[in-house]
């Protein structure tokens, strides 16, 4: 019998992120697993903590602490991501307890109340727990017998263990019913007044048809075509017996038009052919699927998903932002039902919280979800999909940073299962993986409709800098503009605001509005009147006068999308445009609402961010405009060529979509810069080799690891110089081919009041590094005192 339990406490520092002894009492024994949080003292805290093992003997000498209490009746997390989030945590360099944290959906953190809910009548020790209550708190003791009781009932479906958030309304439930013993019908049949007209009709029916199991009052009563007050006054008679139904918070719209598998072409059946073997196999291979968009990728997934539920097994589809995406949710949904769980940031707690549950007990086979999707707790997992594998919201940026790939790849090899990353612009680390056989390369290489892709005009926006007038658009993307709107048909353009936001400047000394806690510059809102800081939020009125000169010429400059959109207003009177930004998308389901109005046709020009070029697929639309390709080009990240050419190549294959032809303007500054050359001939095998030889040249991924220290203090000088103390630390760790570069400021040092220094390690093969960065965050005392921050990054998606 195991009487020690080992358990990761919630007390995040790097000396206290390992698993401790604990003692079983006898009151627990028989309740504690492994997968379940346990309540324990700590110091002289009561802390949460998640069990991570048991075993007979204790590795600690001393006298051991008792466990106080268990959270949970079953483990809320099997031992495969127990594993897994060791794993994670092990190489994302972030604190276990996170990782497990990050596992589970938000209503099960620590801040939420936990409650039993009975859902059916229970034997006699159940109705002396609940009394004439359908719901109460869960106990703060429970005795053996108690716990394994409630754990029967829960296995039964009898009780319901609910997260609630505290003080919030809860969980949805019914009133129902359901049927007593045919005797009991029997002798109701006897005893029931004759003036009960509506009862005796109800029982008559129920008696020639009986039903099955608890259903909903209103369900009943249509059934046996009574009014709901009839079944009601049954029930308080005593012949139904009472139920409390679950209703299930249900994300998705169950009256979606179910589609069939279409007939693939022959390029599709190549490609869902070794997809289908790997699944049928159980091989743990890695494909990239690359097929430009309209080539037919999501109907291959859809296949080869439906084979691994022919084999019995569970499937697991990654989307980037499903809140951009619902088209993809849509289809999956719309092919196999009821057996689909979504799980993404646009769900509330309590819906995420009851897709979650759905997955735990295997009444869902397929999720569909965004990166922490990764985690969900499907077993038997057959295949595991990637779609638009490149975008960088895979890849977490704070702790724990993983990359939902790894992730995948990593499950993958536990439960014997293929992966398939799909993308139109791949990766480049995942299209040279293929280049070297470690994944396995399948091309779609022509639209299902053999539609030819747009043609692209690239504008040289040089010859456009005498226009003071319309200093933003080029001649021939108005006359563009205003033919398609002439023809009523729609526009999509592309504002790439990134780092060029709207200022407020002083014309006559040359002032910039700045944020006081950030090395940066405030940008102008303008319809809210407000200088508004884009990393810590802070906000302050539009000056009307220079805080230095006291001129009134304070002016704005740069191009936002706010101004965009006056200025194209100017110009095209007649046109409706519709605004997609973060600030007219803050609201839940803001996306969804704006893409539908476009849809309909209310609008003619639909302008916008990045957020744009994702999952939008309009027949309608004839033109895409990118106003200002470039700004993402200057960025100082090796990746800048990598990402102009995805989204320029991206946002291209939104135009003619449907029967009309389309085209494409893409206005530039580098209008012979290669990335933006290769996106207008939508050419990504080329642009692959190019930027291949220039990642080689600058010793960057995918011919290097990459590691990013991020070293932060409130002040300067200690940031520097521990930034200084741990690069010479690291360095005697590292053989002569490693590249340490920095420490360096960040592009932008002062966030919030604290200062940024960053050191970046270019590696091939470091045996020693990786130990070497968890000992130096282990043991650096300094770090400590000095109220230094260390985050370290893997292989990050963004260096700046
Ligand atoms: P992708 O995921 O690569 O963008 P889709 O799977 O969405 O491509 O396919 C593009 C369009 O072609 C969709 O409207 C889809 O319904 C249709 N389609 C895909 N495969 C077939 C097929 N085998 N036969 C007919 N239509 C298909
Ligand atoms: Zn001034
Ligand atoms: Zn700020």
């Amino acid at each position: 019998m195991a009487q020690i339990a080992r358990v990761v406490v919630d007390v995040a520092t790097r000396q206290t992120d390992q698993p401790y002894d604990y003692a079983i009492p006898d009151s627990l024994t028989g309740q504690v697993e492994p997968g379940m949080r346990v309540v324990v003292p700590f110091g002289r805290r009561k802390v949460q903590g998640f069990v991570v093992a048991l075993q007979a003997q204790a590795d600690f000498n001393g006298k051991l602490k008792p466990i106080q209490s268990v959270m949970d009746l079953e483990p809320v997390l099997n031992p495969e991501l127990l594993a897994l989030s060791k794993w994670v945590a092990h190489t994302t360099f972030s604190f276990w307890m996170t990782t497990m944290q990050t596992m589970l959906p938000a209503a099960m953190k620590a801040s939420y109340a936990r409650q039993l809910i009975r859902t059916a009548p229970l034997p006699a020790a159940g109705q002396a727990l609940f009394g004439d209550r359908d719901t109460i708190p869960y106990p703060e003791t429970l005795t053996p017998v108690q716990a394994k009781q409630l754990r029967q009932w829960l296995q039964q479906d009898l009780v319901r263990l609910e997260y609630v958030v505290k003080n919030k309304a809860r969980a949805k439930t019914r009133q129902g019913v359901r049927l007593p013993d045919a005797a009991k019908l029997a002798s109701t049949a006897q005893t029931l007044s004759p003036r009960a007209k509506g009862q005796r009709q109800l029982l008559a029916g129920i008696q020639a048809a009986p039903f099955s199991g608890a259903l909903p009052i209103t369900t009943v009563a249509k059934q046996y075509d009574v009014s709901p007050s009839v079944v009601e006054a049954a029930r308080t008679a005593g012949w139904l017996l009472p139920a409390v139904i679950e209703v299930r918070r249900n994300p998705l719209d169950l009256a979606v038009k179910r589609d069939q598998p279409k007939k693939l072409t022959a390029d599709q059946q190549k490609a869902a052919g070794q997809f289908i073997a790997a699944v049928t196999e159980r091989q743990p291979r890695t494909f990239l699927l690359e097929g430009v968009t309209g080539s037919g990728k999501t109907e291959v997934y859809l296949q080869t998903i439906q084979q691994a539920l022919n084999q019995g097994r569970t499937a697991l589809m990654l989307v980037p932002e499903i809140a951009l995406t619902p088209q993809m949710v849509h289809r999956v949904h719309a092919r196999f039902g009821s057996a689909v769980a979504v799980l993404h940031s646009g769900l509330s707690d309590g819906e995420k919280y009851d897709e979650w549950r759905r997955i735990q007990h295997h009444q869902a086979q397929i999720v569909v979800g965004a990166r922490s999707a990764v985690f969900a707790p499907l077993t038997h997992i057959g295949v595991i999909i990637i779609d638009e594998e490149h975008e960088t919201s895979y890849k977490q940026e704070d702790s724990p940073r993983y990359h939902a790939r790894n992730v995948a790849l990593k499950r993958a090899k536990t439960f014997h299962c293929p992966v398939i990353l799909g993308s139109a612009t791949p990766s480049l680390e995942s299209r040279a993986r293929a280049e070297k056989n470690v994944y396995t390369l399948v091309r779609l290489p022509e639209r299902i409709n053999r539609k030819p892709l747009p043609p692209v005009h690239v504008i040289d926006m040089r010859e456009n800098t005498g226009n003071r007038v319309q200093p933003d658009f080029s001649p021939e993307l108005l006359t563009a503009l205003n033919t398609t709107l002439a023809r009523h048909e729609q526009s999509v353009l592309l504002l790439n605001r990134r780092g060029y936001s709207t200022q407020a400047m002083c014309r006559n000394c040359g002032w910039i509005a700045r944020c006081p806690n950030c090395d940066i510059s405030l940008t102008v809102h303008r319809s809210q009147h407000e200088l508004v800081c884009h990393y810590c939020g802070h906000k302050e009125p539009i000056p009307t006068r220079c805080p230095v000169c006291h001129s009134d010429k304070i002016r704005f400059f740069g191009s936002g999308t706010e101004k965009i959109q006056d200025q194209l207003q100017e110009i095209l009177p007649a046109a409706r445009i519709l605004r997609m930004d973060v600030d007219t998308t803050r609201k839940k389901g803001g996306h969804a609402k704006i893409l539908k109005a476009f849809g309909e046709q209310k609008a003619d020009i639909l302008l916008g961010t990045q957020m744009i070029a994702k999952g939008l697929d309009y027949p309608t639309v004839t033109l895409v405009g990118v106003i200002n390709a470039d700004t993402a080009l200057g960025l100082p990240d090796f990746r800048a060529s990598e990402r102009t050419f995805q989204l320029l190549t991206q946002v291209a294959g939104r135009a003619g979509r449907g029967d009309k032809p389309g085209q494409v303007i893409i206005q530039t500054y580098n209008p012979d810069h290669y990335a933006i050359q290769f996106a207008a001939k939508q050419d990504y095998e080329g642009f692959f080799k190019r930027e291949m030889f220039v990642r080689h040249q600058g010793k960057y991924p995918p011919y290097y690891y990459t590691v990013l220290l991020t070293i932060s203090a409130p002040q300067e000088t200690v940031t520097a110089q521990e930034a200084y103390r741990i690069a010479n630390d690291l360095k005697p760790l590292l053989s002569p081919t490693a590249i340490v570069l920095g420490p360096t400021p960040r592009s932008i040092t002062r966030i919030n009041n604290r200062y940024y220094y960053q050191i970046l390690v270019k590696f091939k093969k470091e045996p020693a590094l990786g130990r070497g960065l968890h000992n130096l965050l282990q043991n650096s005392q300094s770090l400590i005192k000095n109220k230094v921050q260390v985050a370290i990054d893997f292989e990050p998606q963004q260096i700046m």
